[in-house]
């Protein structure tokens, strides 16, 4: 390294230190993320379900029915990859959304575009009007755009909307997860996905349902096929003690 870049690197970490996307703990200028984050991480490898993203063995797709064409995730939702998700929702932190946005963006490429898969529009997984009020932002649009803008996609915002609350989903059983989530999304704008291929971006998938409830409003409004992408998938065996969080 030279000794100018030195300085500057040593300055720019004296004065804006790097933080994990994940923990918030303080990271080196060439680390990605903090070495405890990265013994948790578990990144999804080849070969893996072609339905929903899951390492090949650890999902039952056979059994289940899924509207959506594929979905495709970067990780598996570990404690780690869970901290990521919540300081991504909770204290919105554009580094922590980066950082997930460009990993979803890098496996949507790999698996979708390489495999000459068209997508013409991006969307995220919409929030109530009230909840999102609250919180200040959807954080599945911020991946959404996010990822648009790393695969130069159109990006669409408020074109599947959330119009009617329902409970948390983490808590549900998944006979209740899907009842819960039925009738709470709605197309604003069908004209805007008629005959299109959608990418719809969310941030924890856990039973799919969420997703799988999105992706049959945009098949009804017109839409030619719709893939998914996730940050994080949750796979029964890595599983963190604490609940899961699909759909805030
Ligand atoms: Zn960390
Ligand atoms: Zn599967």
């Amino acid at each position: 390294m030279g000794f100018i870049r030195q300085i500057k690197e040593t300055a720019a970490e004296l004065f804006f230190p790097r933080r994990c996307p994940l923990c918030g703990a303080l990271i080196q200028y060439n680390e990605r993320i903090c070495s405890r984050c990265a013994k948790d991480m578990v990144f999804i490898r080849r070969p893996i379900c072609r339905k929903c993203g899951r390492p090949l063995g650890t999902c039952d797709c056979g059994r289940e029915r899924y509207a959506y064409t594929r979905n495709v995730s970067p990780l598996i939702y570990t404690r780690a990859a869970r901290r990521g998700i919540h300081r991504m929702k909770f204290r919105n932190v554009p580094s922590s959304c980066r950082y997930f946005g460009k990993l979803m963006a890098c496996v949507v490429r790999s698996e979708y575009l390489d495999a000459d898969i068209r997508i013409d529009c991006v969307i995220g997984v919409p929030m109530h009007p009230e909840e999102q009020c609250k919180r200040g932002y959807n954080q599945a649009n911020l991946l959404a755009e996010t990822v648009a803008l790393e695969l130069e996609l159109p990006y669409l915002n408020r074109v599947l909307v959330k119009y009617r609350r329902n409970q948390k989903q983490h808590m549900l059983s998944l006979v209740e997860r899907r009842k819960n989530i039925k009738d709470v999304f709605r197309v604003a704008r069908p004209e805007a996905v008629a005959g299109k291929t959608v990418l719809l971006c969310d941030d924890v998938t856990t039973s799919g349902s969420t997703i799988n409830e999105c992706t049959l409003m945009l098949l009804n409004a017109g839409a030619k096929e719709v893939y998914c992408v996730t940050a994080t998938v949750a796979v029964l065996s890595e599983m963190p003690p604490m609940q899961t969080a699909e759909n805030n």
